[in-house]
């Protein structure tokens, strides 16, 4: 179930980051480069929209109900003065510049979900970069004259991904922002500044998202029709994230409650047919169900939260349900154990898998590392 998230909506979610924006407009001194970062699903790539939308709308007053062309147009994230910029899957030598149909398909799906929940996040497979030809495509459209009135916006999402191989791209970039074209401001989005290089960060007026806070998370969920009981849960599993939020709407209880026990109960498998079943049965998901394997092994970080919070007598919804008990099981198990060092361990499998190493591999080390450090602490 899909519910519509658009930018009235980030507005709300946001109101002091908003204020901050509005009175950059108001002032009429809107800067040449930002960046907007914070955690992960606190509204960043819709807000720097929204700000965009703002900046080109003909009725600032009646914003965002605005229903001007420079608004709809938008509102469909079809502006001429638009430019959003997303990580690609390096194109290879033969292609001319273009990506393979494959990925544009992807590409089209994807931005059409964007286009109904702003905080979608757009995801294209073997997407590790954000590549050289972009910024060159992206030089050339800005340093070209408009007969459009506004400003064009270039929008950088998960901008930290210029800064990775040799930082060409950001060398590239850096250039664009050296002598920036007129009438032009650019948006760095990221969930992780400290991997920009600090030459691009200096040039950048710099806006801090906070986490989104419990209430307007489900504040927003109810707006969009999702049952009390449903929310209550999602709330508890997003923690502020509501890309995670909107990603598990559509899930029900059910199925991440037997996900969770198959996870209590791998936790204290020392049955390594079992193990290793797990291991090939999730390099099978990372091919075949993207998605699902994701939302997996983020199940599995939020388990181990869980875990970590039960240990410190800090309070938490999720271990106060059922799921309380197998992970109660588990720390007295191990009571001893290192769960930042397991949580290390799922990060590593969730990077690798972003860069497209070879699952096999990364699961049957992730198991004989798992069992290791686990191993430490076995009591029995
Ligand atoms: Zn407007």
């Amino acid at each position: 179930m899909a519910f519509k998230i658009t930018i009235p909506d980030i507005l709300k979610s946001q109101p002091t980051v908003w204020d901050k924006l509005y009175s950059i407009y108001n002032s009429g001194r809107i800067g040449t480069a930002y960046c907007f970062s914070g955690p992960s699903g606190s509204g960043k790539q819709g807000m720097a929209l929204a700000f965009a939308a703002l900046i080109n709308c003909e009725f600032s007053e009646k914003f965002p109900d605005c229903e001007c062309l420079s608004c709809r147009r938008f509102n469909s994230l079809q502006h001429e003065h638009l430019h959003m910029i997303v990580p690609l899957p390096t194109l290879s030598q033969n292609s001319k510049d273009t990506l393979d149909k494959k990925s544009i398909d992807i590409f089209i799906k994807e931005l059409d979900k964007k286009r109904n929940n702003l905080f979608h996040k757009i995801r294209i497979p073997k997407s590790t970069r954000i590549i050289l030809q972009s910024i060159r495509n992206l030089r050339k459209s800005l340093y070209l004259r408009s007969a459009l009135k506004g400003r064009k916006i270039a929008v950088i999402f998960e901008s930290e991904l210029l800064c990775t191989g040799s930082g060409e791209s950001a060398n590239a970039l850096l250039k664009i922002l050296e002598e920036p074209p007129q009438s032009t401001t650019l948006i760095l989005v990221t969930d992780f500044k400290d991997k920009l290089f600090p030459t691009i960060i200096s040039r950048c007026q710099h806006i801090q998202f906070p986490p989104l806070e419990d209430n307007i998370v489900e504040g927003m969920l109810k707006e969009k029709g999702i049952d009390d009981e449903k929310i209550k849960w999602i709330s508890f599993l997003s923690e502020g994230n509501f890309v995670t939020a909107s990603s598990i709407a559509d899930k029900n209880w059910g199925e991440i409650n037997t996900f969770f026990n198959f996870i209590s109960d791998l936790m204290i498998a020392d049955d390594y047919k079992k193990l290793y079943k797990f291991a090939s049965d999730y390099t099978n998901m990372s091919r075949t169900n993207t998605p699902e394997f994701q939302f997996h092994f983020y199940l599995i970080q939020r388990w181990l939260l869980g875990a970590l919070h039960l240990k410190n007598g800090i309070h938490d919804s999720l271990t106060e349900t059922d799921l309380g008990i197998g992970i109660n099981r588990f720390l007295s198990r191990y009571p001893g154990v290192n769960l930042y060092e397991l949580n290390m361990l799922v990060d590593s499998v969730l990077e690798g898998f972003n860069q497209n190493a070879n699952m096999a591999l990364l699961l049957t080390n992730f198991i004989i590392q798992l069992q290791r450090e686990l191993g430490k602490t076995n009591t029995r």
